[in-house]
């Protein structure tokens, strides 16, 4: 089969592959229909992700499912699924709190053997593990662009939302595909109003449309706006989906007394913030990668419903083949989402 192959900072490559084969009852093995390109797999492509020469890569898929193991009882051959970014083990004590993202033996699909040697899903087929818990069936007339939402970003979109409550006013700062769907989840969470903060034209009209008020980065001024919105307390909920030191500062600055600062942005490295600003505020601040496992069927009951809609963030569609011209693409910040199909 062909897939996608991290090769060297800047290149990767299509490259022909083994098909897969059940390894344990939990398993599945899924023909991929449609897979993403995320700003995850742009980490890897910049070299910042440490994986293998000739690993496959991408995590966000729909696809037909060809074989099942003997323990598999949710999905069954030929269903159309769609899968999560990563594989929980269901049993072990953080599974059993329902803490999937921390799952103790967790594995992150197309990451390399640091996060579990798990093969990518940007290739024609691929192993899926614990695929009860990984796996959904398509609902009945979902897109499988709009499907593989589900499984990553809408998911955690949800997650950087979640402590959003009725009433609440909300920053997101960062409008990339998560950014996007945590202003949706947020207006769907009964935000009163949500402030969308980013440098792009584009994210910013876009972020209107989902019923956001657009809020440039530097040519407005985001704590003006902020103060101005809230009659100067600052916001209830202050996503940052951006992954630096200075955004989390910021949404420190946006956030009003005993707010929530909910931080999907990947931070890997030391950073400094005021903490000063965060103690006197009495801040909560919520982090780590999103429990995209955990929210499935919400999410995904949510965008059957319509409320959650991500179809407007996808802006390419491209063959598998032409994956090396997709990251580039990607790359040069030319597209929002960009689904693959084989
Ligand atoms: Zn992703
Ligand atoms: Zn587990």
């Amino acid at each position: 089969m062909r897939a996608v192959t991290f090769q060297a900072p800047g290149e990767v490559r299509v490259e022909e592959r083994p098909e897969p084969e059940l390894r344990d009852p939990g398993d599945a093995v899924v023909r991929i229909d449609a897979t993403g390109v995320c700003g995850s797999d742009l980490h890897i492509f910049h070299g910042r992700v440490a994986i293998e020469p000739g690993f496959v890569i991408g995590h966000e898929y729909v696809g037909t499912v060809l074989a099942v193991g003997d323990a598999v009882h949710s999905v069954a051959v030929g269903d159309r699924v769609l899968g999560c970014f990563q594989v929980a083990c269901g049993t072990c004590r953080l599974c059993r709190a329902g803490n999937f993202h921390r799952c103790e033996h967790g594995r992150t699909f197309g990451h390399g053997a640091t996060l579990g040697d798990l093969p990518g899903t940007q290739a024609e087929q691929a192993l899926v593990p614990h695929a009860d818990l990984t796996l959904r069936r398509l609902p009945d007339g979902m897109a499988a662009e709009v499907a593989l939402f589900a499984g990553d970003v809408m998911g955690t979109g949800y997650h950087a939302a979640a402590p959003v409550r009725a009433g609440d006013g909300v920053a997101v700062l960062g409008l990339g595909p998560v950014g996007l769907c945590g202003v949706q989840a947020a207006r769907a969470a009964g935000a009163a109003q949500v402030l969308a903060i980013d440098a792009v034209e584009a994210r910013l009209a876009m972020a209107r449309e989902f019923g956001a008020a657009p809020v440039h980065l530097t040519e407005d001024d985001p704590r003006a706006a902020v103060k101005a919105a809230t009659g100067g307390r600052g916001v209830d909920v202050a996503i940052e989906a951006v992954g630096d030191a200075r955004a989390l500062e910021l949404v420190i600055r946006l956030a009003a007394s005993c707010a929530t600062v909910s931080v999907v942005g990947v931070h890997a490295e030391r950073c400094e913030v005021h903490m000063g600003l965060a103690w006197i505020k009495a801040l909560t601040l919520r982090t780590g990668q999103a429990n995209v496992i955990g929210h499935l069927d919400r999410v995904l009951a949510l965008m059957q419903a319509g409320v959650l809609d991500p179809s407007p963030i996808v802006t390419h569609h491209m063959r598998l083949d032409d994956a090396p011209d997709a990251y580039a693409l990607y790359d040069r910040r030319e597209a929002l989402k960009i689904v693959l199909e084989p």
